[in-house]
């Protein structure tokens, strides 16, 4: 008698269900969430699969759409100009990479920053209430 201690084949499966980031909730337009039903975890994008504990019970949410810049670079982009590009902490903790649109204010670490939508574009812009430091 012989047995097999073969594993089960395992398929792959798409993490996110959309390519977009931006949705319309009863708060207006905010990039989209995922959050875990079994661990917590919130990510961004509209998941199929906690990226934490790969649970598939998640639901669609609103990230919040203020945050803190953690860092940021510029990239020179031939013709097309300089393009600023930032790591965006959420207020809820969600860290995202971004286009950032400079303004009056100069781009510092830990500055606060917020959501700007363009049609299909988003990205993050100092926050109204941040100054210069001269
Ligand atoms: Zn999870």
């Amino acid at each position: 008698m012989t047995t097999t201690t073969e594993a089960p084949a395992s398929q792959p499966i798409a993490d996110m269900e959309a390519d977009s980031l931006i949705g319309t909730f009863p708060e207006g337009q905010r990039l989209v969430g995922s959050q875990c039903n079994t661990c917590g975890c919130t990510m961004i994008g509209s998941r199929v699969v906690c990226s934490s504990c790969i649970s598939r019970d998640v639901s669609r949410v609103a990230l919040p759409s203020t945050g803190v810049l953690y860092s940021f670079t510029r990239i020179h982009v031939g013709t097309a100009g300089i393009r600023p590009l930032g790591y965006v902490d959420l207020d809820n903790g969600v860290r995202t990479l971004a286009d950032i649109r400079e303004g009056d204010v100069p781009l510092r670490p830990d500055m606060r920053v917020e959501l700007g939508i363009d049609d299909d574009d988003w990205f993050f812009t100092p926050a109204a209430g941040e100054k210069r430091e001269d």
